[in-house]
């Protein structure tokens, strides 16, 4: 086995000092090294070097004191941390940190449901929650609490939440929907955000703002601090529900439904985060790639026409959902249908009307409604050696951007022969574009594409006034540069607090573009 890397700076010596130092605090069986890390990695790396974002140990905390022990242990030796709640964060990245030598800081081991709260619909959890767990908690107990959860359910509470991920229900704003946090600081001190810095509160997780300046924003996308325990708001299950679906044919169309989209959205006639979703990433759950096209390049118009009619889907398809009484369902659906007619060839579907068995619509008629669930991730099923990374600018939710968004980013796609694979994700005052870049993982040609093209993507977004929400380890520093109004006055504020807060820099040094200055001249 190769050589591990080891933290800028540290020999062997140095290093097992530090390791030694981290087994004293969490038991030897907590410290990982050598074969033990094959699930510290990026599963779907399109790095040159295939070292790029290697990790050399990984250490697993039980407790909130065990974590402030390390990062205290961490300064002394001068190893730098990478905090993972579920490690779940494929496509940007996975359990893999930014820089090489990194070591893997896992908090799955803290995975206890502190606090379930009914009559004021929260809970209160510690990162290594899964959807799964929180759900299985939720239906053993019987409690009529919903969760609101990303297409796959494996991953982390506090993980998506801090890294602002989105689900489908009206709660889909996940970092909104958190409320009161616990933070260990690179320092090793811990501090309670909001109104859990009063001792004896009771709103910790009522009141997000607490007194003074907000800060629970800083720990997210963010390498500020350790996020030990998280509130999180929970919505009542409602006293009726009713997926849908409408297609659309035409690639053109996504102009016109954002256009009705909007209103509906910012009236709350749309009460959740509802998806419109692209033909290929509907059909990759029943189909693969080779079965319509074997040739090299995207998908041909006939084959996508063929995929269309086998399916019964559309060019563009719309998921939402009503939530609340029948009467209320009632009215907010005539709304919604009479204002979609207005687009030709628009169909509308309920799940029952779907006939076939793995229809997508009887999918996310679960995961509307909070049900956490892998069968979408089949989409890396595509092609072959299925990998992939996201793509995520933000659009307003005009339909004359969405258009543009849509035919750059398609032309760029297909020009590298990749096919266009998309969602947008309706918010409460723009859309997340989220693009499923999906390539063969075992071609080193597609990997070289997926990286060029992916470069391109966001130089020409950023050229046309469009910014990511959330990125792979691998583009971190480049979408932070393009964050650069005042010369680059947001990263340098970021520093400014990094060093003030982080002086050895042992904590998730790149993250998100900002470097601690023992790292920054690299
Ligand atoms: P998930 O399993 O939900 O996909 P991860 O555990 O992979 O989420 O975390 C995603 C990213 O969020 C990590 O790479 C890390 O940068 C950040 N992160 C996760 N958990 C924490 C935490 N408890 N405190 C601070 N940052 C975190």
């Amino acid at each position: 086995m190769a050589d591990p890397i080891l933290p800028p700076g540290l020999n062997v010596a140095d290093f097992e000092d530090a390791l030694q130092a981290f087994r004293r605090i969490v038991g030897r069986d907590h410290v990982y090294t050598g074969d033990e890390l094959s699930s510290y990695v990026d599963p779907y790396s399109i790095a040159e070097d295939p070292n790029a974002h290697a990790t050399p140990a990984a250490v697993a905390p039980q407790s909130a004191e065990e974590v402030q022990a390390i990062l205290r242990a961490a300064n002394q030796h001068h190893v730098p941390l990478w905090p993972i709640s579920c490690g779940k964060n494929h496509g940007y990245g996975g359990a893999a940190p930014r820089m090489a030598g990194t070591v893997v800081l896992d908090l799955n081991r803290m995975n206890r449901v502190l606090e379930v709260n009914v009559e004021s619909g929260y809970a209160l959890v510690e990162p290594g929650v899964s959807y799964f767990d929180l759900y299985r908690h939720l239906q053993e107990k019987g409690l009529k609490l919903w969760l609101d959860v990303p297409d796959a359910g494996w991953g982390s509470v506090v993980g998506n939440a801090l890294e602002r991920g989105v689900g489908y229900t009206p709660y889909g704003d996940h970092f909104m929907m958190q409320c009161g946090m616990e933070v260990v600081l690179p320092s090793g001190d811990i501090v309670r955000t909001g109104m859990g810095a009063m001792p004896g509160n009771n709103t910790w997780q009522l009141f997000k703002y607490g007194y003074g300046p907000y800060l629970d924003g800083m720990f997210s996308q963010s390498n500020f601090g350790v996020v030990t325990k998280m509130g999180v708001w929970l919505m009542p299950e409602p006293p009726g529900y009713r997926p849908y679906m409408i297609t659309f044919e035409r690639e053109e169309d996504i102009e016109q439904v954002v256009e009705v989209l909007r209103p509906l959205k910012v009236n709350s006639v749309i009460q959740n985060a509802a998806t419109i979703r692209s033909l290929v990433l509907v059909a990759c759950i029943n189909a693969t790639k080779s079965q319509y096209h074997t040739g090299p390049g995207p998908l041909p118009d006939s084959a996508a026409k063929k995929l269309m009619a086998d399916q019964d889907i559309g060019m563009w398809n719309f998921y939402g959902a009503l939530y609340g009484p029948p009467p209320i369902m009632d009215t907010l659906w005539t709304i919604i249908r009479d204002s979609f007619s207005t687009i030709p060839g628009a169909r509308f579907f309920t799940p029952e009307e779907r006939k076939r068995d793995n229809d997508v619509l009887k999918h996310r008629a679960l995961t509307m409604r909070g049900v956490p669930r892998l069968t979408e991730y089949s989409l890396v099923n595509w092609v072959g050696g299925g990998g992939h990374i996201g793509f995520s600018p933000v659009s307003p939710i005009k339909g004359a951007e969405a258009l543009k968004q849509y035919r750059m980013v398609r032309d760029r796609l297909h020009e590298h022969g990749f096919d266009y694979m998309s969602v947008f994700a309706i918010g409460w005052r723009e859309l997340h574009h989220v693009i499923e870049l999906v390539f063969d993982r075992t071609n080193p040609d597609e990997a070289r594409r997926a990286r060029e093209v992916f470069a391109i993507m966001v130089r020409e977004a950023a050229e046309a006034g469009y910014g990511e929400y959330r990125t792979h380890i691998s583009f971190m520093d480049q979408i932070a540069k393009t964050f650069s109004w005042n010369n680059g006055a947001q990263l340098k504020l970021h520093e400014l607090l990094k060093d003030a807060l982080d002086p050895n820099g042992v904590l998730a040094p790149g993250k998100q573009g900002i470097w601690p200055s023992r790292y920054r001249s690299r």
